[in-house]
């Protein structure tokens, strides 16, 4: 995670766990991010649940931590972060970048 500039969204596991990305068609079709969302459910499910993973194996949360890793997502798909707590109580709608985090960048 880039932290040299400020963060709009905090990095944590409670906004990770409110974050739609894992639902989001733009990542339906993308084995990257599916087989990252399966270990990362594996981690939580585990007894290190109170741990923070790092944010290169979270597929989601990505208004926090800047652009996907994964290279195989579909941006011709709908953005779903309107839908998410997240977006709704950071006012990311009013932001630049305002959606589509995992393309352009975290929400600054
Ligand atoms: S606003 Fe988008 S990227 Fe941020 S937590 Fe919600 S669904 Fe994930
Ligand atoms: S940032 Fe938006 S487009 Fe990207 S995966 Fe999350 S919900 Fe989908």
């Amino acid at each position: 995670m880039d932290t040299s500039e400020s963060t709009k969204v905090p990095y944590t596991l409670a906004n990770i766990k409110k974050c739609m990305c894992p639902k989001c068609p733009v990542q339906a079709d993308s084995k990257c991010a599916m087989d990252k969302l399966d270990n990362l459910v594996k981690g939580l499910e585990s007894s290190r649940e109170r741990e923070i993973p790092e944010p290169q194996n979270v597929p989601g949360i990505y208004c926090s931590t800047g652009k996907a890793t994964c290279q195989d997502l579909n941006p011709e798909q709908q953005c779903i972060c309107y839908t998410c707590a997240v977006w709704k109580e950071y006012n990311l709608g009013e932001g630049v970048p305002s959606m589509y985090f995992c393309q352009n960048g975290k929400a600054t």
